[in-house]
C-alpha cells in the first residue's frame, strides 16, 4: 500500500510538473510575446487585424507589421516579464516557500522551462536573422526595415542571452540549496545542530 502511494504521488508529480512545463511553452510565452506585438501596434496608433496568443503557431498582424518597433516588441515583452518574474522569484518567492517541497519543485519546474524556452527565443534573433521564411521571423523583419547588419544583431542577441545567463545562476544556485536542504542527511544536520 505504501509503495502504491508512493508511485501513485511519484506519478502525480511528472504529470503536474509535465502540465506545468506544458502551459509555460504553450500559454505563458507566447502570450507574453504576442501581447508585446498587439500593444506596440496599437502604441503606433494603428489597428490589431488578427491576434492569438496561444498554442504551436501564435500570431499577431497589424494594420503596419514593418516598422522596428513592431518587430522587437514581441521579444521585448518577453525579456521585460522574464527580468520582472526572475527577480520577484529571487527576492520573494523562493525566501517564503523554500520550505515547502511541492512548491519548491512546482515554481522551479515552471521557471526552468520558461528560461529555456526564452533563452531559445533570444538565440533566435541571431539564428533566424537570414531566414528567408514566410511570414518573416521577428529578427528578419528587424534587419529588413533598419538595415543594421546581420552581424550586429547575431552579436547583440549573444550578448542578450549572456546577460539572461549570468542573470539565472544566482536564482539556479540558490534553488540548488533549497533542494539540498531537503536531503535526510542536511535534516540530520539541522537536527543536531538545533
Ligand atoms: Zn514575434
Amino acid at each position: 500500500m505504501k509503495n502504491f502511494l508512493a508511485s501513485a504521488t511519484t506519478a502525480l508529480f511528472t504529470a503536474g510538473v509535465f502540465i506545468a512545463i506544458s502551459l509555460v511553452a504553450l500559454v505563458v510565452c507566447p502570450f507574453f510575446h504576442e501581447s508585446g506585438h498587439a500593444l506596440a501596434c496599437y502604441a503606433q496608433g494603428y489597428s490589431v487585424i488578427h491576434f492569438s496568443p496561444f498554442g504551436f503557431h501564435p500570431r499577431t498582424d497589424c494594420t503596419e507589421n514593418n516598422t522596428w518597433v513592431s518587430a522587437a516588441a514581441g521579444t521585448a515583452a518577453s525579456v521585460t516579464m522574464w527580468f520582472v518574474i526572475t527577480a520577484i522569484l529571487n527576492h520573494w518567492l523562493l525566501l517564503r516557500y523554500r520550505g515547502n517541497l511541492a512548491w519548491l519543485s512546482l515554481f522551479s519546474a515552471v521557471w526552468f522551462a520558461w528560461s529555456y524556452i526564452f533563452l531559445g527565443e533570444v538565440l533566435n534573433w541571431a539564428w533566424l536573422v537570414h531566414s528567408t521564411r514566410n511570414p518573416p521571423p521577428d529578427t528578419a523583419r528587424f534587419a529588413t526595415v533598419t538595415h543594421i547588419r546581420p552581424q550586429w544583431i547575431i552579436g547583440g542577441a549573444w550578448t542578450l542571452a549572456a546577460i539572461v545567463v549570468a542573470s539565472a545562476a544566482r536564482l539556479v544556485w540558490k534553488i540548488i540549496w533549497a533542494f539540498f536542504a531537503f536531503l535526510p542527511s542536511s535534516q540530520l544536520q539541522n537536527a543536531e545542530s538545533n
